[in-house]
């Protein structure tokens, strides 16, 4: 048999072959030279398996798809509360590129529009690093996302930089304000190169899944940043992502994302799947058009809403209540998390006073998070309080609830 994913990628690809609205982006007039017929889609699995349809081989340059792995490394290598200090995570309400800071105190809004991404481009490697060498630890930051060498678009840089006031406005802003340290012309042409980076929608959908899975690249196994900065990341993507539609984006597709003007979207959805779309036109938004609606399918038929909750959790305890030699058996089973934890707690609250040795069976359990493993051990600890004997059993060596 053949998987029938690949199909019903082919399948969303024809349903918006015929749509033709929307404009290229022209700012940048490099952006304004590419074919606007491409159209791509790409998913990742969290085992590194990449289905794709369309024109997903066909290169083009990142632009701010870069700003949340931008994000990811300036925590990476400044810690949380030095990043918060320079760029905050309240959506702007306001296009991205407008002077969007804080009243108070001038801070940028947030990492997503050009303010905050520039800021935290220069947050990126030690601050006392040349310009230049920032700017090379981004694409080889953005590289192991993408778990392959990125190529940086030297004709799209030039371009950009050629026309870059706008962006050099908001940086003076920034440097004015004491939250950018650096020349505005340097920090806006190292962040300019940093949207030069050529992917395709196969590279997005593996950078998205290294995000959703917690910051390891599925293809190499690489650890690109800790799990925390994921978790951070990917809040501001869902909140600040997708400009000024954040609202509706939130509401009808559900799944943390980042698009660029030449016409990229990257979704992750958090232990699930990457997603990667590439089609040129922009609504008024600078949200591409189709891959817009490439997501909206994509979500609603299969279910991706990060809203739309799993079934309850009360398979988390097996069947089986009595071990072979008749202890009292309870058998954890699945992902232990918070819910599953508490309901495996009140079973073995629940055990009669007077059976003496139980066994708790974690032999089906499938993931545990920190939580789950100290809401258990703590079980189990106030078992063995009440005098109990307590037979656990692990499903590998090196499973253990300590
Ligand atoms: N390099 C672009 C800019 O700074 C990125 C903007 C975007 O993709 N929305 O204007």
């Amino acid at each position: 048999m053949r998987t029938p994913v690949p199909d019903y990628l082919t399948e969303l690809i024809e349903g918006c072959t015929a749509d033709a609205d929307g404009e290229l982006a022209s700012y940048i007039p490099e952006l304004a030279n590419v074919d606007p017929a491409q159209l791509a889609v790409a998913v990742c699995t969290p085992d590194g398996t990449v289905y794709a349809a369309g024109d997903a081989d066909a290169q083009f340059t990142i632009q701010s798809i870069s700003k949340p792995f931008a994000y990811a490394l300036a925590l990476r290598d400044r810690g949380l509360d030095v990043v918060l200090d320079h760029v905050g995570v309240e959506p702007s309400g306001d296009a991205f590129n407008e002077m969007s800071v804080e009243s108070a105190t001038g801070r940028p809004r947030n990492p997503m529009i050009n303010i905050g991404a520039i800021t935290t481009h220069s947050l990126v490697g030690n601050p006392a690093i040349p310009y230049e060498a920032r700017a090379a630890v981004l694409i080889d930051g953005l590289s192991r996302f993408a778990g392959r060498t990125l190529d940086v678009d030297e004709a799209v840089l030039e371009s950009e930089y050629a026309t870059r006031y706008r962006n050099v406005a908001l940086a003076s802003m920034a440097r004015s304000n004491d939250f950018i340290h650096v020349e505005p012309d340097e920090a806006v042409w190292g962040y300019t190169k940093q949207c030069s980076a050529l992917v395709t929608a196969r590279d997005l959908a593996v950078m998205a899944t290294t995000l959703a899975g917690g910051g390891k690249n599925p293809l190499t196994g690489e650890q690109v940043v800790p799990q925390w900065v994921c978790r951070q990341v990917l809040s501001v993507m869902m909140s600040c992502g997708m400009y000024d539609a954040a609202g509706d984006w939130l509401s009808q597709v559900g799944i943390p994302a980042k698009s660029g003007v030449s016409g990229g979207i990257l979704g992750a959805l958090p232990g699930q799947a990457g997603i990667g779309t590439f089609s040129p036109r922009l609504d008024r938004f600078g949200n591409s058009v189709r891959g817009v609606q490439l997501f909206e399918r994509l979500s609603g038929d299969m279910g991706l809403h990060i809203m739309e909750l799993p079934a309850p959790s009360i398979d988390a305890i097996g069947a089986r209540d009595e071990s072979e030699d008749g202890r009292p058996l309870i058998a954890v089973q699945g992902p232990v998390i918070f819910s599953t934890a508490e309901l495996a707690l009140r079973r073995f609250a629940e055990i009669p006073d007077d059976e003496r040795d139980v066994v708790i069976d974690l032999r089906m359990v499938t993931t545990m998070n920190s939580v789950g493993k100290r809401m258990l051990a703590e079980g189990v600890r106030r078992l063995k309080l009440d005098g109990r004997e307590v037979e656990l059993l692990l499903p590998r060596a090196d499973f253990s609830l300590t």
